[in-house]
């Protein structure tokens, strides 16, 4: 259908959900890129091909969508730095595409507050939340059981605790569904990516944590599901590729074509479901506490956890000490409600110095 011009602001234009909305926009006349940053990766090629004004690397990217004025923003940027541009876009009632979960998770309570004030659509751009925003479509809160979150349970699904103790980088990169960045990987080997996703889901749905539950299955092909009151369950089913909760978001609700295939269902398909293990993976009951305890909590536990993944990337830490880097931030947070950013910041900036106090001098 012809619709006007949207005109979206790319933030984390360089990232895996960067590279692929291009590839999307790319796919529809009526998308246009306005604006594009990256947190440290040069933009002018990119910038040049598709002839965007408004470039910015490194800084606040909220200085950026003023300049710019976009219809949509999507949020790619990695980790906590993504706060400023989702408070900006539901301050404002801009349509924002969120592929930056962290930013739900630290600024949860202070974006919904703007979200609230500001009206406009927030767009989940994380593929379960995106299956999950799907099976709620047009359906009301009352009828709702229960959501379930899928997780792949990573590439250390079947590893002993022993043989956790000794995992690689590269082994943790190793993505067996997924084709994600750096962080997002490493947080999914460690199941903390779905702990963060708990936390967002809350949020983004406004449910009660102990409507949200977490199921681990392999395959991926089943990103979530929605249970309701008589009995039926909704689950939101496709292959893996993240184009298709992109491509929603940015097509929403028109739900254009992508070239991901339709699902074939004359190969077999593996529908296998496992709960979570708690005990190799504590970073998802942390996060489930963090999200219950609420104030700074999910904050301080986001701001470890990045802490702890990019000292696990630099082979600083081993794979199984970066939950306890966690713990220790959650025990030492001060867990107060937050009133605005200036404070939100702060109980970043201390969480994230009380993790890297508590690691070793790098070698
Ligand atoms: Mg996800």
């Amino acid at each position: 259908m012809a619709s006007d011009l949207t005109r979206i602001a790319l933030l984390g234009a360089t990232g895996s959900i960067g590279r692929q909305a291009l590839e999307i926009v790319d796919a529809h006349a009526d998308l246009e890129i306005v604006a594009l940053t990256s947190g440290s990766q040069p933009l002018d090629e990119l910038a040049a091909r598709h002839r965007v004004r408004h470039v910015q690397v490194g800084g606040d990217p909220t200085e950026i969508l003023d300049r710019s004025e976009p219809d949509l923003v999507l949020n790619a940027v990695v980790g906590f730095a993504g706060v400023g541009a989702t408070l900006w876009a539901l301050e404002r009632g801009v349509t924002l595409a969120l592929a930056n979960k962290e930013s739900l998770v630290a600024a949860g309570d202070l974006a919904l507050a703007a979200w609230r004030r500001g009206g406009g659509l927030l767009l989940p751009v994380d593929s379960e939340h995106s299956a999950v925003f799907q099976c709620l479509e047009g359906r009301a809160p009352e009828a709702i059981d229960s959501l379930v979150l899928t997780a792949s349970g990573g590439p250390f699904r079947n590893h002993s605790l022993a043989a956790l103790e000794s995992v690689s980088v590269e082994e943790a990169l190793a993505h067996p569904t997924w084709s994600m960045g750096p962080k997002v990987t490493i947080d999914s080997a460690t199941l903390a990516n779905k702990g963060l996703e708990l936390i967002e889901a809350h949020y983004l749905f406004e449910l009660p944590y102990e409507m949200i539950d977490v199921v681990v299955h392999p395959t991926s092909v089943v990103h979530g599901l929605v249970r309701f009151r008589d009995g039926a369950a909704l689950a939101h089913v496709g292959y893996p590729d993240m184009r298709v909760p992109i491509s929603y978001a940015l097509t929403y609700p028109e739900r254009r074509a992508t070239s991901v295939p339709a699902l074939d269902l004359t190969a077999p398909l593996s529908l296998e479901f496992e709960p979570p293990d708690s005990e190799r993976f504590p970073l998802l009951p942390l996060a489930r506490q963090a999200g219950e305890r609420g104030g700074t909590y999910p904050c301080a536990f986001n701001a470890a956890n990045e802490v702890a993944v990019a000292a696990f990337l630099d082979g600083r830490i081993g794979f199984l000490e970066i939950a306890p880097l966690v713990e220790d931030a959650l025990e030492h947070a001060d867990g107060g409600a937050v009133n605005d950013l200036f404070e939100l910041v702060e109980a970043d900036l201390d969480a994230r110095r009380l993790a890297e106090g508590r690691l070793a001098p790098a070698a």
